[in-house]
């Protein structure tokens, strides 16, 4: 989720290029859609003389051709042109041969001059709610109808009468038109809202993530200074010895305690540089996440151990058991991250009791297909009212400040987009125990 993707930029275009091809067999079928419906309307037109309007279909198949190889040619034209040709389509074509199939079948006095009316309506359905497109919508009938009457040389009376009848059919296609403008706009900023909301969305859970790891890093750092404290003291100690036996042998130490001082400075900065690196490791675990794959346990639960070893030394005894066969399909830093939260939480568990002779044991089996890792302790278990809440996201029983609420649930999470499962149940003989489920690899 907060990981940095850097396939996310190709994947939006490639959204933006699916959404565009939509909009564009939308359009082609709509047009496609007008081609198909001027056709069956021959019926009307030899209706309305009383014999096969040979003339009307020529023009019926001219008008219906032209329209579909429009629709067919939007594939190849910028969206500035697509607009212009359907409109040209939509509106003008349309208006041009009904004039001429009107005028064919007997002009005003034709039962299809009152199709006229309906015009307005009809084309607004491809002007999407543009002003030009329906202003276009209303005015086309106007000058289709106007040279029909007027080829006829009807009086001015009568024709006025007409256009104005037109005109009031087009006001209120021009209407629905701005209504359909409104619900475009408002459909558009009810996406945009949502978007944003799904942004913020995930920006929060990126920032839960984060807190999440630093709440881990705060957790051990107490553990830390202690484990540092120790091997620096006799780091320093050592070098202090060899600084003075140097100057000015005093001591009468020989080569051995030498190599012996020498060699105990080397383990201690050691020790100093793998904690240094696991918690390095640990704060940039998301930038290094390697994806699902074939996962030696070994390596990952002792990486793990160790990190949660500054904070449990202190606190537990604890047993390790994994067999060096262990493979699962996981990803390694995750998992880390997940058994570091269980070991954790572990201590945490044993500490807030109070337990004197506390215990934390890591197990891992492999059966049939399937590898299972358990991290149990000696604790006080979890309270039956608990159990079903435990991998809600913010359940805490931890005090404000000290708990997140969100190591389980991102340990759940995490387990389960590898396959796995995590669950926690309670040890008959006290104390808690979480398993880790996973497929084998
Ligand atoms: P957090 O550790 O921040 O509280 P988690 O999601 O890791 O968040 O843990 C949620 C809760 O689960 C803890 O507050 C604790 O009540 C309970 N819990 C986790 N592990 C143990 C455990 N080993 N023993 C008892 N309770 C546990």
């Amino acid at each position: 989720m907060a990981q940095q993707d850097a396939g996310a930029p190709r994947q939006a275009a490639g959204d933006k290029a699916h959404g565009e091809e939509l909009v564009l067999r939308d359009e082609q079928r709509l047009l496609y859609l007008l081609a198909l419906t001027c056709l069956p309307f021959w019926v009307v037109d030899s209706l309305s003389v009383m014999r096969p309007a040979w003339d009307t279909l020529a023009l019926r198949l001219g008008w219906a051709g032209l329209t579909g190889a429009m629709g067919w040619s939007l594939r190849w034209l910028g969206p500035s042109r697509r607009r212009g040709v359907r409109t040209v389509a939509g509106v003008v074509v349309p208006n041009v041969f009904l004039g001429l199939v009107v005028y064919r079948l007997g002009g005003v006095g034709s039962p299809l001059f009152s199709w006229f009316f309906v015009m307005p309506l009809m084309t607004l359905t491809v002007s999407r709610g543009e002003l030009w497109q329906g202003l276009l919508s209303t005015l086309l009938p106007l000058v289709s109808a106007g040279t029909v009457m007027r080829l006829e040389g009807m009086a001015p009376g009568p024709m006025v009468t007409r256009l104005l009848l037109l005109l009031g059919a087009g006001a209120v296609g021009m209407q629905m038109s701005a209504f359909y403008r409104k619900l475009r706009q408002a459909r558009a900023r009810a996406e945009d809202e949502q978007r944003a909301v799904q942004e913020a969305l995930e920006a929060s859970q990126a920032r839960a993530l984060q807190a999440e790891r630093l709440a881990q890093v705060g957790r051990l750092a107490a553990g830390v200074a202690h484990e540092v404290k120790n091997p620096l003291a006799y780091v320093q100690a050592n070098l202090r010895f060899l600084l003075e036996e140097w100057r000015q042998p005093a001591t009468g130490a020989d080569d051995t305690e030498y190599t012996e001082a020498l060699q105990e400075t080397m383990q201690g900065v050691e020790r100093i540089h793998q904690i240094v690196k696991d918690l390095t490791a640990l704060s940039r675990a998301e930038e290094t996440v390697a994806g699902v794959g074939r996962c030696e346990l070994v390596p990952v639960i002792d990486a793990s151990v160790r990190l949660a070893s500054v904070r449990l030394k202190s606190l537990v005894r604890l047993a390790v058991e994994v067999p060096p066969e262990a493979v699962a399909k996981a990803e390694p830093r995750r998992l880390g991250q997940v058994l570091l939260n269980l070991l954790l939480n572990a201590a945490d568990a044993i500490e807030d009791a109070k337990v004197q002779d506390g215990r934390v044991a890591v197990r891992a089996e492999v059966e049939g297909e399937r590898v299972r890792v358990m991290v149990e302790d000696n604790g006080p278990g979890i309270s039956a009212e608990n159990l079903p809440r435990l991998f809600t996201t913010f359940f805490t029983t931890k005090a404000p400040g000290k708990g997140t609420g969100l190591g389980l649930a991102l340990s759940r999470q995490y387990v389960e987009s590898f396959g796995g499962t995590l669950r926690a149940e309670n040890r008959p003989e006290g104390g808690a125990r979480f398993i880790v489920e996973l497929p084998v690899a």
